[in-house]
């Protein structure tokens, strides 16, 4: 694993000067991506600087937004490909439906399921990944999540790897936010934050990198560090039965780092106009382009 991380020995300036920028805008400051003293971090130690920086600054996310687990498990699979704004939708549409159980989707014909989870996108699809779901939790385990979360975590995880529909993301999801497993879940914005600090190459697998995340956070959570920081902008979700769940303090630590770490990828870290120069990990390594387009304004706080 060791090639494909690199410490951020390249760090430099980032230019967000008016080249790269509308000449209405006035100039913003430039981000100035390195460590105090030419300080230059191990991955797994900038890992950890990295959720100390972000629990500090915006404090606890409280994921995932749901009622119960099994309402997390269909919301990671609704969220696949889509914004959480149309997940909710379909949500309400089960919840009024009294369908946003594991009765309602065993009892619910396809075609009703695909009415009422439309607004989701790939609706056909997505209601027959649940049925699927249902389906299998019922032959393999007598339709009891309980006795499929008390599963080992590679066994499971296996498991669910091997239904349709299920990719890494999904079954991460659905074991620490509905199982309280210790997975950690990587996404695009992961992957993003990564490869900007020159933590990963583009090739790297997602498992290369959520054994780098899992490694490198075990030592603070054993440690009992939790950062109770104050949210400067309206990001974190409002505290539900599922984000209250019990679990591990490793648990806990991948629960909320996942949470920090899509905060900053919609808030800062955007794909085309990073905003480094409002992002609490500006000060650490990075090897974006010294011509990387820089944004000005404001962030604009959104909820997933
Ligand atoms: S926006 Fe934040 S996370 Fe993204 S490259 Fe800039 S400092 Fe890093």
């Amino acid at each position: 694993m060791e090639q494909l991380f690199n410490t951020g020995r390249d760090c430099r300036s980032l230019s967000l000067g008016a080249s790269s920028t509308p000449e209405s805008q006035p100039a913003a400051p430039a981000t100035q991506c390195a460590l105090p003293n030419g300080l230059q971090l191990e991955p797994d130690a900038q890992l950890r600087a990295f959720y100390l920086a972000l629990s500090r600054a915006f404090g606890p996310q409280h994921w995932w937004p749901a009622r119960s687990r099994f309402e997390v498990i269909v919301g990671a699979f609704l969220t696949q490909n889509t914004s959480w704004n149309n997940v909710e939708r379909a949500l309400a549409q089960l919840r009024q439906a009294r369908r946003l159980s594991l009765q309602g989707i065993r009892q619910t014909d396809l075609p009703s399921l695909e009415r009422l989870v439309r607004s989701a996108g790939y609706y056909r699809q997505k209601a027959q990944r649940l049925k699927d779901f249902v389906g299998y939790l019922d032959r393999r385990y007598g339709g009891s999540l309980a006795r499929m979360f008390a599963q080992p975590t590679p066994k499971l995880r296996t498991e669910l790897l091997g239904l349709k529909g299920i990719g890494p993301e999904t079954a991460d999801s659905i074991l620490l936010y509905a199982g309280g497993h210790e997975s950690f879940v990587v996404d695009a914005y992961t992957r993003r934050i990564l490869e900007r600090h020159g933590l990963a190459q583009p090739q790297a697998s997602y498992d290369e990198i959520r054994l780098l995340f899992q490694s490198a956070l075990a030592p603070l959570a054993h440690a009992g560090s939790t950062e109770p920081g104050h949210s400067a902008i309206d990001a974190a979700h409002a505290p539900s039965r599922a984000s209250r769940m019990r679990r591990s303090p490793l648990a806990q630590m991948f629960n909320e780092m996942h949470g920090l770490i899509v905060l900053v990828g919609k808030n800062f870290c955007w794909k085309a106009v990073p905003h480094c120069h409002e992002c609490p990990l500006a000060g650490f390594p990075c090897r974006l382009p010294s011509d990387a387009p820089g944004a000005r304004g404001k962030a604009q706080a959104r909820r997933i």
